[in-house]
């Protein structure tokens, strides 16, 4: 397995994948989601944890392990996944809300297949935990 920066997979390394994660199964049909948005390069659907009355996941359909695991390259993906954010924000009714992205296990990252969390429907405090 050949690993880059921050330990990111190169594609075409097999083991532990961003592709096998559960939102790379998500985002090719195989794992059941509620799904509110979609479009060639990305989907958002609902947390199922929710931690707000709105809680909603934007990923793209490539798989990016995480933030870090981006490239220069993804700039207009990265972009777009923005977009969405705030399509589904304006589509659940949101006036205010917010994104966040942990990236890395020490920042409450447990799914390696980078998202965006759209949170809103209450007042959220900060700075967050
Ligand atoms: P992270 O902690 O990686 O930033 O966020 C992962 C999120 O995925 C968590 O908020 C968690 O509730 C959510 N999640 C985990 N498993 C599933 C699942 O099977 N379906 C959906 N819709 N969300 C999930």
């Amino acid at each position: 397995m050949r690993l880059g920066l921050q330990g990111c997979r190169a594609s075409g390394s097999l083991p532990r994948m961003a592709s096998d994660t559960l939102f790379a199964k998500i985002a090719r049909g195989e794992i059941p989601a509620d799904i509110v948005y979609e479009d060639d390069l990305a989907l958002a659907f609902r947390d199922i944890n929710p931690q707000a009355p709105t809680h909603l996941l934007v990923i793209p359909r490539k798989a990016i392990e995480r933030l870090s695991c981006a490239e220069d390259s993804d700039a207009k993906l990265l972009g777009h996944l923005m977009g969405v954010a705030r399509k589904v924000a304006a589509q659940e009714g949101l006036t205010d809300f917010r994104l966040v992205v942990n990236d890395g296990a020490g920042a409450g990252q447990t799914v390696f297949h980078l998202h965006l969390h759209v949170l809103g429907g209450r007042p959220l405090g900060w700075p967050p935990g």
